[in-house]
This record gives C-alpha cells, sequence and structure tokens, in this order.
C-alpha cells in the first residue's frame, strides 16, 4: 500500500526520502488528528442546525438583481451565521470586498469622531494600519477624529491588563481584539483567552464595543469569541467561513444594533440591510459554509502537518508541533530570505491552478515591505486555499495556511520540503 501510494508521489515529483519523512511525521499525529476531527463533527452538526431551523430552501439559492430586496437567500443566509455564531443579527454580503473592508465597516459605522479605539494586543494586522490611520492614509479613522490607542502585550504573548486599565479612558468606544497572530509570531488568542479579555474590559466599562477580528479562526474550536462575549465578529469569506466556494465576500456578526450601523455603513444611511443583490452567488455562501467546518478541519491538518515536519527540521515554528491551535496558519521562521522563497515555490508547484508559475517578492498595497505569495487558488487570493505568504524582512517567517483537502495540503507541505532540500537549505542526511 505504501509502495503504491509512494509510487503516486515520485510521479508528482517528491522524492522517497521526503515522502518517508513525512509518512514518518504523520504516525506521531493521529491521536490529533481524531480530535481534530472531532471538532469538525460538532461544528458540522452546529452548520446544519442551523440551516435546518432557518428553513434553508431551494428557493435561498436563487440570484436577485438590481436593488436586490426581498432577497430571500440573503436574508436567510444572515440568519444561519447569526445563528451559527449566536448572535443577534448579521451581515453577510458580496458587496463586502474582502476582511480589511468587512473590518473597516465595523469600525468606521460604529465609532463617531471624538471617540478612541484601543488595541489591547498590540498592534493590529498590516492592512490595518491604513484603516485606523496608524500610517497616514486617505480616508481613514484619523482623518474623522477617531483616535488610537494600543497596549502591547507582555514579553511571553499573554495580556498586559495593568496596562489596559490605564490605557482605558472616557473616550474609549471600542476594542478591537484580533484572534488570529497574522503576520505576527506572537501566539494566536484561544477563545478562552479572549473571554477572559473581554470580561476584564466590560468590568472596566460595560459600553465598550468589543469587536474581534475572527479572521482564521472560524471552526478552529466549537466556540466563537462571540460566545464568550464579543459584541461584534469579523471576518472574510475567502477564508475558513466561505468553505472554499465562497468567491468574494466578508460577514460581521453581532448585536443588532452594531450589524445595523455596520448595514448604513456599507450601502447607505436610509438603506442598509434592505439593497444588495446577490446576483447569483447565494449558493456557494450556503455551500461553503457547510462545508466550512470540514475544510478548516484539513487546514488545520495541514498546519500541523507541517509544523512537526519543519520543528523536526530545526526551524522556529509557531504554534509548534504540539501545542493547541487556535487558527489555521503556521509560522515557520527560516532566518534568510532564499529559504521563504524556495517554501513558497514549493506551495505554487503543488497548486491546481497556475502551478506553472513562479511567485517572486512584490510591493504590495496595504504592506509595508516586499510580500512574496504562493496562491495556485481557484479564488483570487483566498487563503482558505492552499497558500503561503512571507514578507521579505527578518526574522524570515513564511506563514503557510489552508489546503481545500488534507490531502492536498500535504502534498503542498512535502513539495515545500522537496524545494528546500532541492535548494540545498535542508540536506538529506537530516531526513533520515
Ligand atoms: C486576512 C486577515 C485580515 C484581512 O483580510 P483580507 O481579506 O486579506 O483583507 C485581517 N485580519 C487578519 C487577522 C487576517 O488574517
Amino acid at each position: 500500500m505504501s509502495d503504491l501510494k509512494k509510487s503516486f508521489y515520485l510521479t508528482a515529483g517528491i522524492s522517497s526520502e521526503v515522502f518517508d519523512f513525512g509518512e514518518k511525521i504523520l504516525k506521531s499525529l493521529k491521536d490529533r488528528f481524531d480530535a481534530i476531527d472531532d471538532n469538525a463533527e460538532m461544528n458540522q452538526l452546529k452548520v446544519l442546525n442551523a440551516m435546518q431551523k432557518c428553513r434553508v430552501s431551494e428557493a435561498c439559492m436563487y440570484p436577485s438583481t438590481g436593488y436586490g430586496y426581498n432577497d430571500i437567500g440573503r436574508e436567510t443566509l444572515e440568519k444561519v451565521y447569526a445563528e451559527v455564531f449566536h448572535t443577534e443579527d448579521a451581515l453577510v454580503r458580496p458587496q463586502i470586498t474582502c476582511g480589511t473592508h468587512a473590518l473597516g465597516i465595523a469600525l468606521s459605522a460604529n465609532l463617531r469622531p471624538g471617540d478612541e479605539l484601543l488595541s489591547p494586543v498590540g498592534k493590529p494586522y498590516d492592512t490595518l494600519e491604513e484603516v485606523i490611520g496608524i500610517r497616514q492614509s486617505k480616508g481613514s479613522l484619523a482623518e474623522y477624529g477617531i483616535t488610537y490607542r494600543q497596549v502591547e502585550l507582555l514579553e511571553d504573548g499573554t495580556f498586559d491588563f495593568e496596562g489596559i486599565r490605564k490605557a482605558i479612558t472616557p473616550k474609549t468606544k471600542m476594542a478591537a481584539i484580533q484572534r488570529s497572530k497574522g503576520y505576527l509570531t506572537r501566539p494566536t488568542f484561544s477563545v478562552k483567552q479572549i473571554g477572559e479579555l473581554i470580561a476584564f474590559i466590560k468590568e472596566i466599562n460595560p459600553d465598550i464595543i468589543c469587536m474581534v477580528d475572527n479572521c482564521y479562526g472560524e471552526f478552529v474550536e466549537t466556540m466563537e469569541p462571540s460566545d464568550v462575549g464579543a459584541d461584534m465578529v469579523v471576518g472574510s469569506l475567502i477564508k475558513n467561513p466561505g468553505g472554499g466556494l465562497a468567491p468574494i465576500g466578508g460577514y460581521i456578526a453581532g448585536k443588532r444594533e452594531y450589524i445595523e450601523n455596520a448595514a448604513y455603513r456599507l450601502t447607505t444611511p436610509g438603506l442598509g440591510k434592505e439593497v444588495g443583490a446577490t446576483l447569483g452567488v447565494n449558493r456557494s455562501f450556503y455551500q461553503g459554509f457547510f462545508l466550512a467546518p470540514t475544510v478548516t478541519a484539513g487546514a488545520l491538518k495541514g498546519a500541523i502537518f507541517a509544523a512537526n515536519i519543519y520543528e523536526k527540521l530545526g526551524f522556529k515554528v509557531v504554534p509548534d508541533g504540539s501545542e493547541s491551535r487556535h487558527d489555521i496558519i503556521q509560522a515557520v521562521t527560516f532566518g534568510k530570505p532564499e529559504a521563504v522563497i524556495a517554501f513558497c515555490k514549493g506551495i505554487q508547484a503543488a497548486a491546481p491552478v497556475d502551478s506553472y508559475v513562479t511567485p517572486e517578492p512584490w510591493a504590495m498595497p496595504g504592506y509595508d515591505s516586499e510580500v512574496i505569495m504562493a496562491a495556485g487558488a481557484f479564488v483570487q487570493g483566498s487563503s482558505i486555499e492552499l497558500s503561503a505568504d512571507g514578507p521579505i524582512k527578518p526574522p524570515y517567517t513564511v506563514y503557510f495556511q489552508g489546503g481545500l483537502t488534507w490531502e492536498h495540503a500535504k502534498v503542498g507541505i512535502l513539495m515545500s520540503l522537496q524545494k528546500l532540500v532541492e535548494a540545498g537549505i535542508v540536506d538529506k542526511e537530516q531526513l533520515i
């Protein structure tokens, strides 16, 4: 069996040593993979239940055009999201262009001139720096008189509760809590940790709106930040909740008032949720959300496999090979740009789309250094699909995520290792 399987890998360009090394690592991961399957099973039930309770029907799959009034598919889908996240309401739209846009809407819709935004978890995701105005940008919150304050995490990656207490003033209107590490090597927070942080903030002032950037975290646990007090959870549909099928979109789920504000900001005052044609994307939104728990499970397995492979080879990995997971991102620090590039070339070469192109570092809008991205995706930039990206700056860390199936994630990781071996960065002797 193993020989037959190996022959398929050899045909795909993976050497015998790399394949055998992967199989050896996999043997040690059985219990963890079983736990991930259990988690996916519970989340599958959660989504299925929500779809049944909200009476999703064939008519929900039909497209609307023009104003999109009375789009039953759109309205029901928003109920399904609210049901899954246990929130009063949700905004789930193809007009939300990406995760940054969803976050930008949630922020600008609920903050007013004179308000202050607090990040109690250190620096936010790169693209939000321009939304907030940390880096000067046209149309930022700063231009509208909304101030910003940030409290760094402690050395060990935990919350600086005393610093947070001091940073909260009568102006503090909202706290933005980023669940996932993003392009940093800090730990990703568990839902439980986020709950503790929200409880602490609410004790100081219960009126502070706690918004969680939930990107990459959906369905990794059986609870979401909205189950532990978050007033809003926000994310991208070309990550976990789109299940790889959503071709565009973002979501905001939370308290009715905040979602209403977000809808008025997304469309326009007076129109809000009532407009927004879905042009035929409803089916992929539903089907993607339905598949999201198992797709996320496959991506999680890939992340854990990659962590164990590269940890064994002596590279720093965050999270490490054995710790519990709270998002689907795996960071591997290689210490040199050639390794980041070789890794990304492997991921690209393993893609179903654009496998023949060679990724190169490039200046990307919203990022402050050159970035190399490997993305041979059916949906442009989709990072629930097998993908990797790394800013070309020290410590030369690559961020790997996704894989619509575990099997594909496995091929991609083995191919990344193959390219590192071919580039002479990993020695064949290390694979024995
Ligand atoms: C991806 C991501 C975003 C931004 O999403 P885009 O769809 O790339 O705009 C924001 N925050 C975090 C933590 C992310 O991972």
